[in-house]
């Protein structure tokens, strides 16, 4: 057997270092999947006369109030909507906090926001990324009215301390769910826990409608107002008005919003619901599959669905052990890229962000687990579409990087 003398190509050399990628085609982060039912329905909503928000957008939040484990539910354009609907049906607004994580996506804080409220941040558990109880308990202040949570990457919160915290205070808890349609938490849904909650039907979610998002509640009261709030104040039944049993005359109660859903968006969503126990099936086994082929490598932390919860599984974000690497993060996602793996990073803290930097004011160091988790933060691709050879791609590409940079 001749050795050339000079190998180009290493058994395992990096692809950015001119060795094989693992893969030959890019694995995105993310991707919806969008089936012939939902087509189908959709098709039937542009031919039936009705494109607006109608019959598929009422059935669209009377279903996700049913999963959610709620009684009333409201499709809205968005899961942003939908949580400054919570915050607004509430009545919060100047003068008032919310307390809520700072390990999150820009629009849970923004919208706190926009009601003129002030968005007080908290730490989150290390373990978790979800917003830490403790932290709730030391933000609180004699003018907190309310507790905004964020099911981070599909895990619930701690709810039982949480609820209980709340109802010391007697104020209510709203929940970003926008990653955990389909959790539990003690055997109850996601959904039917919080005062108020949000899901996001955004194009990567685990239930997509391409943008869109749904607010559920008990309180029939709150829904009225939410629902009302909604489509520029009118009258819960206004969208009917173009209907045989609607009428012209509506009144306007307060200054709303433009917040409803098109039938047309409600349509694929209907379409995914009748597929989403498959979809949530699927990104359960996923995420286990990535337990089992990488609970060796010392170099990553997983992330794992805390004692009584149903973990969503929207995101499978692994912590780098950057102390066992002579790379920093984004390298590490560099030299997957190179490998065709896509991966991102969920979240940037809130108060490193300019605007909340300068408008809270919270100093570095403010959020000690929340800067010890971003900098080691790496999403790795999960969702349904994904073959149990994409699967196998991405841990031999996490293994060939981390054992390329093993200290
Ligand atoms: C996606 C997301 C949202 C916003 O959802 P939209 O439907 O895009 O408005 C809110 N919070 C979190 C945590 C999210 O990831």
């Amino acid at each position: 057997m001749t050795e050339p003398s000079t190998p180009a190509r290493a058994p395992g050399a990096l692809a950015s270092q001119g060795g094989a990628p693992v893969r030959a085609t890019y694995l995105p982060v993310a991707l919806p999947w969008i089936g012939e039912r939902e087509k189908q329905l959709v098709l039937e909503t542009l031919d039936s006369g009705w494109i607006t928000t109608g019959p598929r957008a009422q059935e669209l939040g009377r279903r996700v109030a049913e999963l959610a484990g709620a009684r009333h539910g409201l499709a809205v354009s968005s899961c942003t909507a939908a949580i400054h609907l919570g915050l607004l049906g509430l009545g919060l607004g100047p003068g008032d906090e919310v307390i809520t994580s700072d390990y999150t996506f820009a629009s849970t804080v923004n919208v706190i926001t926009h009601t003129g409220a002030r968005p007080v941040l908290a730490d989150i558990e290390p373990e978790t990324l979800c917003i830490d109880p403790k932290a709730i308990e030391r933000a609180l202040t004699p003018r907190t009215r309310a507790i905004l949570t964020v099911d981070y990457g599909g895990q619930p919160c701690d709810y039982d301390a949480i609820l209980a915290l709340a109802r010391a205070r007697g104020i209510p808890v709203l929940a970003d769910s926008a990653h955990a349609l389909g959790g539990r938490w003690r055997g109850q849904p996601i959904g039917s826990l919080a005062t108020v909650t949000a899901f996001s039907f955004y194009a990567i979610k685990n239930l997509t409608t391409g943008e869109g998002g749904a607010v559920v509640t008990d309180d029939e009261a709150l829904m009225e107002r939410m629902a009302m709030l909604s489509l520029h104040g009118m009258d819960r039944n206004a969208w009917k008005r173009y209907t045989s049993t609607g009428s012209w005359y509506y009144e306007v109660a307060a200054a709303g919003y433009k917040y409803n859903l098109s039938d047309i968006l409600a349509a694929v969503g209907v379409g995914q619901l009748e597929r989403f126990a498959g979809f949530q099936r699927r990104r359960a086994e996923l995420a286990d599959g990535y337990a089992a082929r990488l609970a060796a490598v010392r170099e990553v932390r997983l992330p794992r669905a805390r004692a009584g919860a149903v973990h969503a599984w929207h995101l499978y974000p692994i912590a780098l052990e950057l102390e066992r690497l002579t790379c920093d993060r984004a390298r590490f996602i560099e030299e997957l890229r190179a490998e065709n793996i896509g991966t991102t990073v969920n979240f940037i803290p809130i108060h490193l962000h300019p605007y909340y930097r300068d408008t809270l004011g919270y100093a570095a160091g403010s959020f000690p687990a929340a800067e010890d988790a971003y900098p080691r933060a790496v999403t790795l691709p999960l969702y349904p579409r994904m073959s149990d050879r994409d699967l196998d791609d991405v841990c031999a590409a996490v293994r060939k990087v981390v054992t390329h940079f093993r200290r």
